[in-house]
């Protein structure tokens, strides 16, 4: 006897806990769409990334690894690109070590004096005068002055 054997379809979810209307083979349309998704009725592990729109797993103080790791480095979660002075209020372009043009040849010169005021201190003789050396060979502007000449 062949008889269509109907299955009882659940009216309720099945997922524990649940007591959602069945949506589709024994789910609820949220249970569902979870399933399908991410394979597993589980919800998503509470926790995750604070950081907007990341749902990396949590690391460590409230973010995921890449975040942790931004602030640690970067002081900051923003994921900004570098290309604005990391000084307060600076809004100058990037253009080394973080800084701006300005704020990185103002750091240049702090530590060149720093480094000038430690050698200084550390070096008293002073360097073996070098005698014999030319140094007009060196760095003697190469004039191109090739000067597109008309065709007449
Ligand atoms: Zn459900
Ligand atoms: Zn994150
Ligand atoms: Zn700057």
């Amino acid at each position: 006897m062949i008889a269509r054997t109907r299955q009882k379809k659940p009216k309720q979810c099945s997922v524990k806990g649940c007591k959602r209307a069945n949506y589709c083979k024994g789910l609820c349309g949220l249970h569902y769409s979870r399933l399908r998704s991410t394979g597993t009725t589980e919800p998503r592990p509470k926790k995750i990334c604070s950081v907007e729109g990341c749902t990396r797993p949590h690391h460590s103080k409230g973010l995921c690894g890449i975040h942790y790791r931004r602030l640690r480095y970067a002081g900051t979660t923003d994921p900004r690109p570098k290309t604005v002075c990391s000084l307060e209020g600076c809004e100058g372009k990037h253009v080394a070590r973080g800084f701006c043009r300005r704020h990185y040849d103002q750091l240049i010169r702090a530590k060149r004096q720093q480094l000038l005021v430690s050698t200084q201190k550390l070096d008293l003789t002073p360097t073996p005068a070098r005698t014999g050396q030319r140094q007009d060979s060196a760095q003697r502007p190469v004039s191109r002055d090739r000067v597109m000449t008309r065709r007449r």
